[in-house]
């Protein structure tokens, strides 16, 4: 039986546009961008247009964006520029939601480190974050407020402009990890007031190990590393000219065929539920009304999720329990406790996350063997 991958939220394959660029790029442009000879200013034009591409896809300026080694390293770029920002201007505190990937919230231990208090703002059973709790949160002393776009386990999609505006009009940092969102859904930084952003090229069809930073010029972006000249000195080392060109070939293509892939996936998702609609004690985990609808977590009463996952894996389909960066932990997942799920509800749910690639066939296997392997388990 060929193989079914709906774990899409973890990684995509990558696209033949982003290969055929990636590949093309490796044989023509080789040279060192920085480099002042020929070689070098061809891989320099070749940045440039990935630069150029990637800002105009989230309605950036090419000088606003900054190339990382991927959505980790980004968002720990944001959170640090935040820092910075807010001991120059005296205030330490910062306003970050519950549901932030961990490489937003491990970074706040050495934050309290250094002097910064932190808010965590919770969200609703769906996953939203609240526009009247975060007013509550804002200090006079706030600097910055980390909402991310697209939640990567279950989908839900913030208020980004309402949330761009209130920063705005406080003159707070607005930091969102759109890793999750960039290509699925629409994301332009100036609309919605967006201070910094996060997106990394394997979760739209780009190949991993690459990412970008949007900071806005207003604001001085701090180093992680500190080099040579590369990127502006904020993320010094020589760039990965390939992996830029793929990332920007692969977001292109997706913010281009974004509404259509918003309309198979919601096709998908429906035939999914649908398919499950049987299935005693299922239930679903996210927003019905602001979502990214290639993101979909279920819940079965009295299932262990990784058996779950596992016993879908013996049929060929990869699905997953969530974060794929936490499967070495036991700990139910911090996004559905923050939910409301107690731990065990937590640890009853599996992500099923879709690409336009997939297919009726696949959504109606997958239903089978939900189906099977929850009578399986629970008998
Ligand atoms: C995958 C992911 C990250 C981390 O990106 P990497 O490129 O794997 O480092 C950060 N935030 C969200 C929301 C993600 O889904």
């Amino acid at each position: 039986m060929d193989r079914i991958y709906a774990d899409h939220a973890s990684t995509t394959p990558i696209s033949e546009q982003a290969l055929q660029a990636m590949t093309d790029c490796m044989r023509q442009y080789y040279g060192n961008p920085s480099s002042i000879h020929a070689c070098g200013r061809e891989a320099a034009r070749a940045l440039k247009a990935a630069r150029e591409k990637i800002a105009s896809c989230i309605g950036a300026e090419p000088g606003e964006i900054y190339f990382t080694s991927g959505g980790t390293e980004a968002d720990n770029q944001a959170i640090r520029t935040a820092a910075a920002y807010g001991k120059m201007t005296g205030r330490r505190h910062m306003i970050i939601s519950q549901t932030e990937h961990h490489a937003v919230l491990n970074c706040i231990p050495a934050l309290e480190e250094d002097g910064f208090a932190v808010t965590l703002l919770p969200v609703d059973k769906t996953g939203l974050v609240s526009v009247e709790e975060l007013k509550k949160a804002f200090r006079p002393d706030t600097c910055m407020v980390a909402v991310m776009s697209v939640n990567n386990e279950v989908g839900t999609a913030a208020p980004v402009a309402e949330i761009g505006r209130l920063c705005r009009e406080r003159g707070i940092l607005f930091f969102s990890d759109s890793v999750a969102a960039a290509g699925h859904i629409a994301v332009n930084v100036k609309e919605n007031g967006v201070s910094m952003l996060s997106v990394s090229g394997h979760k739209f069809g780009g190949p991993r190990g690459i990412g970008a930073l949007y900071v806005s010029s207003e604001i001085p972006v701090a180093n992680l590393m500190y080099g040579g000249s590369q990127e502006k000195t904020k993320r010094p080392g020589t760039q990965n000219v390939p992996g830029a060109v793929a990332m920007a070939a692969a977001l292109c293509d997706s913010v281009e065929k974004m509404p259509e892939n918003t309309e198979k996936l919601e096709t998908l998702r429906e035939r999914l539920i649908q398919g499950l609609s049987d299935v005693e004690g299922m239930w679903l985990n996210g927003s019905e009304t602001s979502r990214f609808p290639g993101i979909v977590n279920l819940g079965f009463e009295g299932v262990s999720g990784e058996a779950l996952m596992l016993l879908m894996d013996l049929n060929g389909i990869c699905v997953s329990t969530g974060a794929a960066c936490n499967t070495e932990s036991v700990e139910p997942s911090h996004v559905l406790l923050a939910l409301g799920l107690s731990a065990d509800a937590a640890r009853s749910c599996i992500r099923v996350s879709l690409s336009a690639d997939n297919t009726e066939e696949e959504v109606d296997a997958i239903c089978e063997a939900i189906g099977t392997a929850v009578e399986r388990i629970r008998g």
